[in-house]
């Protein structure tokens, strides 16, 4: 339960980052890691990591947001 309310917490913290451009370095430094990845997919025009089902746009922004292949 408390990792499902954390998740939500992330989805909502990373929304609002996207909308207000925050966080736009560490966006840029772990997409260098997303862009390659096996696992990155696009679905209508937004590119999503299918091992988290997250949008990277929303993701990448969030510090305490973790890669669950390692990468970053
Ligand atoms: S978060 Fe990790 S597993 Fe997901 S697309 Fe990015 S590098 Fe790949």
């Amino acid at each position: 339960m408390k990792n499902f309310i954390l998740k939500i917490k992330n989805i909502i913290i990373g929304h609002l980052y996207n909308l207000f451009n925050i966080n736009n370095k560490l966006y840029t430094s772990r997409y260098n890691y997303c862009k390659d990845c096996i696992y990155k997919e696009k679905i209508l025009g937004i590119n999503y990591c299918s091992l988290c089902g997250c949008p990277l746009k929303d993701k990448l922004r969030v510090e305490d947001e973790r890669c669950l292949n390692g990468k970053w």
